[in-house]
């Protein structure tokens, strides 16, 4: 089995400093939580950004800000959202990509309802991200929250806008995709176009389980507070590294070991160093 990938998730779109006080939101905190997760083991840091008031947002300097303080502090790989939360315009959600060029961006691979809202990704807008993406050397994440997802992902690797082979995140228990059970699992990594490499998460109360069924089978994980807030029932979580930290401890127990950044970017096809 590969080196287990660990992603790091602060901050996410929807976790409020209501559902935990503990969540990162200006761009040194997010930094700063993303520094100590590195140094905990994670190798990716999936990253999203606020305005000063905490809500969603796809500014442009608050990525510039937050990327640059990360890059500070270490050589982490920066996943860099492409959406950012609901309803930014398609111009919003490439822009921040382009511009900054991280290693690698989200690509959330359909629609669907989410919570309260619709999570809009046409066709066009994932043909015009998936070229936008190719041109500028930037590695999609292919999120995929629902089955269909994959076929969509399989259709846009044909069709020359994603190009194999392709790395999935398994985005599971988001109101408005699958629910985080063991068959879901399998059932979307069974379905995954060969030659993939997969990463998964289940949100809120199904995170362990799903963490502990990726390890065992072979595929990657994300962990922190954009998914799941509590460290065990009633517990919240002080820090994102503690998450991190209790992969590193499952991983030991499956004699799973985990990969520092060099090694990720090998598993990953991302160049050497950037
Ligand atoms: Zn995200």
């Amino acid at each position: 089995m590969e080196k287990l990938i660990i992603t790091v998730a602060t901050t996410g779109a929807m976790t409020t400093k209501e559902n935990t006080p503990y969540l990162a939101t200006a761009p040194a905190e997010i930094a700063e939580e993303v520094y100590m997760a590195y140094q905990a083991g994670a190798s990716i840091a999936h990253v999203h950004v606020r305005t000063d008031e905490g809500k969603a947002t796809m500014d442009m300097e608050k990525f510039r800000q937050t990327v640059g303080l990360i890059r500070e502090k270490c050589d982490i790989i920066i996943n860099m959202t492409s959406s950012g939360g609901l309803g930014f315009s398609d111009e919003q959600r490439i822009a921040p990509q382009v511009e900054l060029k991280p290693n690698m961006g989200t690509f959330d691979a359909g629609s669907m309802n989410f919570y309260r809202g619709v999570f809009l990704n046409p066709p066009e807008f994932l043909e015009k991200l998936g070229t936008a993406m190719i041109e500028n050397g930037i590695k999609p994440e292919v999120e995929v929250f629902d089955a269909g997802m994959v076929w969509n992902a399989k259709r846009l690797m044909k069709d020359g806008f994603l190009k194999p082979p392709i790395h999935f995140q398994c985005c599971l228990q988001v109101h408005g995709g699958m629910e985080g059970t063991p068959k879901n699992l399998l059932h979307l990594v069974e379905s995954l176009p060969e030659g993939s490499t997969w990463s998964a998460f289940g949100c809120g109360p199904t995170a362990l389980a799903i963490t502990t069924m990726a390890i065992h089978m072979g595929g990657h994980v994300r962990v922190g507070m954009e998914d799941n807030v509590y460290l065990t029932k009633g517990v919240l979580a002080k820090h994102n590294y503690e998450f991190v930290e209790r992969v590193q401890r499952l991983a030991k127990e499956f004699e799973r070991p985990i990969a520092n950044v060099a090694e990720a970017r090998a598993i990953l096809g991302l160049p050497a160093k950037k």
